[in-house]
């Protein structure tokens, strides 16, 4: 927050019970379309005059979480989680991540302009946050990136009751169902065991997908030091800075070649198969991915183990989700749509693609 001051002119009206966000969906005044519009900035809540992680700078940007689609930089005004304020600032430089800054707790609630604002935990990576917007009785959510399997490091999706759900659909297609994190887990750990003259290299994306592959690779037991690309020491420290623990975390490069002899060594992806990993002792490379799930895209890459762990919903989490949320409109923002509204149009929804372009383009990020 800059010198403490509410940027986001408004009053906080505390936390507001579940019961009373239920009663609302019953009294539904106005259409969704006359207040929440898809622009070409991006995602527009026209009575709180702001727009949801707009693709360009704006005056009044709310932001979901850190990932490069979604905070973009050069915004007046920017109201977010008090960590994804952090990670901007981390990946962008004070001056660039927004003029001035507010943290938002979760659960609380800001009134901005004619709308009730609160952030809701997403589950997609350390401080993201759906943004749940109450109008004149018409209640919507914005969820942007989510997923409902469990990550150690971050709070886990909350489902909230709306009239008006909005929701990504990056793997909106039956075939993809993301299997448990921990048989992934499991399929690098006996790897790791069946060659331990050969170090593992493993590609995984650096915010987020990184830390919660340590965090799950600690959960299981795994308690030797874990190398990493220079690239993904920063965000490490930042999660380890909020309360994460990550055990001990080395630089690869310092490394010599003899101490990366059976070692888990973690790259963003694009430094997998690239001169960097040829200093490794015959690494096995991996890759971290929803994608990996596709033969095809792991073979391309030269992936010899595909671990399939993904920081977004898979085909039966997107259903699960909006049949908790109970909305009977649902806007997809991007992803696969297609699939997605035939589903929820044979059980009663209305449903509608906003196809907002430049969102989920780093497929490395899935
Ligand atoms: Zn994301
Ligand atoms: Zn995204």
């Amino acid at each position: 927050m800059s010198g403490g001051r509410l940027v986001f002119t408004g009053r906080r009206l505390g936390t507001l019970a579940e019961t009373a966000i239920r009663a609302h969906l019953l009294c539904v005044t106005i259409r969704p379309e006359t207040w929440l519009q898809p622009r070409p900035e991006g995602l527009y809540c026209a009575p709180g005059d702001f727009f949801i992680d707009p693709l360009r700078a704006v005056h009044r940007a709310v932001i979901t979480h850190g990932h490069a689609d979604h905070a973009r930089p050069g915004h007046d005004k920017v109201l977010a989680s008090a960590e994804t304020i952090a990670i901007m600032k981390a990946r962008m430089g004070e001056e660039r991540a927004g003029a001035s800054m507010q943290a938002l707790a979760p659960g609380e609630i800001l009134r901005i302009g004619e709308v009730d604002l609160r952030l809701v935990p997403a589950g997609h990576v350390l401080g993201s946050c759906q943004v749940g917007m109450g109008h004149r009785g018409s209640r919507g959510v914005g969820s942007r990136d989510y997923k409902r399997r469990e990550d150690p490091t971050c709070p886990a999706v909350e489902p909230v009751p709306c009239h008006t759900f909005l929701t990504e659909a990056t793997f909106g297609l039956p075939v993809f169902r993301h299997p448990v994190p921990d048989a992934e887990i499991r399929k690098l750990l006996d790897s790791v065991a069946l060659f331990p003259e050969r170090s593992h290299v493993i590609g995984v994306y650096g915010l987020g997908k990184c830390q919660r592959l340590i965090a799950l690779l600690r959960r299981a037991g795994y308690d030797r030091p874990i190398h990493l690309h220079g690239a993904l020491a920063a965000m490490c420290e930042l999660y380890v800075a909020h309360g994460i623990d990550l055990g001990e975390l080395r630089p690869a490069t310092v490394a010599r070649k003899d101490d990366l002899v059976g070692a888990i060594v973690l790259a963003p992806p694009s430094a997998i198969a690239d001169r960097w990993s040829r200093r490794l002792a015959d690494p096995v490379t991996g890759l971290a991915s929803g994608w990996m799930r596709v033969r095809q895209r792991a073979k391309s890459r030269g992936v010899e183990l595909p671990l399939v762990l993904s920081d977004h919903a898979d085909w039966d989490e997107l259903l699960a989700t909006v049949e908790d949320v109970a909305a009977p409109e649902i806007w997809i923002t991007h992803g696969n749509e297609e699939a997605l509204i035939h589903a929820l149009t044979e059980k009663g929804r209305k449903a509608r693609a906003l196809r907002l372009i430049g969102y989920g383009d780093d497929l490395d990020e899935s």
